[in-house]
């Protein structure tokens, strides 16, 4: 599904913030529209059509920008977990 299509059918706001993006080009900016890819467990995990929805570049961006943090602070959770207690 294009950026063209998935304006069509969605609309031309972002997923995330709700407010109106960019479609001119050129393409790359920060409010430029962006294709999102939802992959939701609860959903199977499944990469397909349905989960793709339309983001600004800046929302998709800082989006993954917190999940890798997070995942970072949750490694360093489970290896502080896993060290052996300090006297
Ligand atoms: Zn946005």
């Amino acid at each position: 599904m294009s950026v063209r299509a998935l304006r069509s059918t969605f609309g031309p706001n972002c997923h995330w913030c709700g407010l109106p993006m960019d479609f001119d080009a050129p393409h790359g900016r920060p409010e430029s529209a962006t294709i999102e890819h939802l992959i939701d467990s609860t959903l199977g995990g499944v990469r397909n059509q349905k989960h793709r929805r339309l983001a600004h570049a800046i929302c998709n961006h800082t989006r993954n920008e917190f999940r890798m943090q997070a995942e970072r602070e949750f490694q360093r959770w489970i290896a502080a977990r896993k060290a052996p207690s300090k006297p």
